[in-house]
């Protein structure tokens, strides 16, 4: 057997190796001209919605479009203050930004996910809206959000982009609020050759707006009830996601396992925290992160060695340049930061080996060992 002397983070080449049956279907497909809202697609909502427990499921054109549309329909706009969590990916924040309300930051906690505590404080007259991020395929406590937004009469738009499969207490990610949206982008767990994004949601009022708002609010080819956007999901791409939808389970289940792997062998080095792993939490390892002592020369150590380790975020979103006009400065979340100088993501995905765990674990000792 040769011996491993690298460790990738794309797999994509090995996910995509064997697709002939798909690629059958495609041009079967192709020969349908069926491109807009076509039938795969409404199978692939079908699919999707049953897979997540929630009665409906809308494909839309991305993640980010599956908040806003979220926010959207919810009737937030101009002016509104959305909660969300400050250690998320630029997305969340974008997808606020792009009705015209105002993102406000509370601090994460060592779950990576919203510390639902410091919620209430942030609260204002012009609150309109709470979207916790399910990051890195950790949960949010939805247990505790959930009547908070009750008690506020405050909707909750779950951003599940990163949290596919995971759950608290089995009730799955995007099935607490009044919508959850999720990413079929290729880097996410499920995921199809181009952009590409899934809401799902219980309420059928709140699916029918959803689904004139991603398609320019037509009611039918001559009537607009309401303004909307093009946000569709490709019919193309949701024949990939027919194909790729019944190895979700196994894609989480494959991911728990690896990280059920590193946290065994990584745990018992003294300069690596595990971060807390709750009851009643499901965690489906979109990201793999650890706290690691000399983060930084632990990085380049691993990438010298061939390992592709990466940071999930080295620069917090609200000290961007391209976010100074919110006002915030160092300092204002203090977990958050502290995250940006102690995490290292390891690749963890469906398709990594034993004997690649084997090496990054091997690497990460040879460098605390030195
Ligand atoms: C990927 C991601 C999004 C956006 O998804 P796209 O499909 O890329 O638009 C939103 N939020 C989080 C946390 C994400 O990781």
């Amino acid at each position: 057997m040769n011996k491993i002397d690298k460790v990738r983070y794309s797999y994509l080449p090995q996910q995509f190796e064997d697709i002939d049956d798909l690629l059958q279907e495609i041009k079967e497909f192709v020969k349908t001209g069926d491109f807009t809202l076509g039938t795969p697609l409404v199978e692939f909502e079908k699919k999707f919605a049953s897979m997540m427990g929630s009665k409906y499921a809308i494909g839309v054109n991305s993640g980010t479009d599956g908040i806003k549309l979220g926010l959207k329909a919810l009737g937030v706009g101009y002016g509104d203050e959305v909660i969300t969590a400050a250690n998320t990916f630029i997305a969340t924040v974008g997808a606020i930004n792009e009705i015209g309300a105002i993102p406000v930051f509370v601090d994460c906690d060592d779950t990576f996910c919203m510390n639902v505590d410091l919620v209430e404080k942030a609260i204002t007259k012009k609150t309109k809206a709470i979207v916790p991020v399910h990051f890195t395929g950790y949960m949010t406590d939805m247990e505790k959000l959930i009547p908070l937004g009750k008690k506020y009469n405050l909707p909750i738009v779950e951003d599940a982009c990163q949290g596919i499969l995971a759950s608290q207490n089995d009730k799955n990610s995007g099935t607490w609020g009044i919508c959850g949206a999720f990413s079929l982008h290729p880097l996410k767990n499920l995921n199809v050759w181009s952009d590409g994004g899934v809401i799902i949601t219980d309420d059928e009022e709140f699916c029918k707006k959803l689904k004139l708002l991603r398609n320019h609010g037509m009611k039918n080819r001559d009537e607009i009830s309401l303004l909307g956007y093009n946000s569709r999901l490709d019919t193309l791409q949701a024949v990939v996601g027919n194909w790729l939808i019944p190895q979700t389970h196994d894609i989480a289940n494959k991911r728990i396992e690896n990280a059920n792997y590193y946290d065994e062998n990584l745990g018992t080095l003294k300069q690596i925290t595990i971060p807390p792993r709750p009851e009643g939490m499901k965690l489906v390892y979109h990201l793999y992160i650890v706290f690691a002592e000399r983060r930084d020369e632990l990085l380049k150590y691993c990438l010298d060695k061939g390992i592709e380790a990466k940071i999930h975020y080295p620069i917090p979103l609200y000290l961007q340049e391209g976010l100074k006009f919110l006002g915030y400065k160092k300092g204002d979340f203090p977990v958050t930061e502290r995250h940006t100088k102690d995490i290292i993501t390891f690749p963890v995905d469906q398709h990594l080996s034993k004997e690649e765990m084997d090496y990054v674990i091997q690497i990460v000792n040879e460098f605390y060992d030195k």
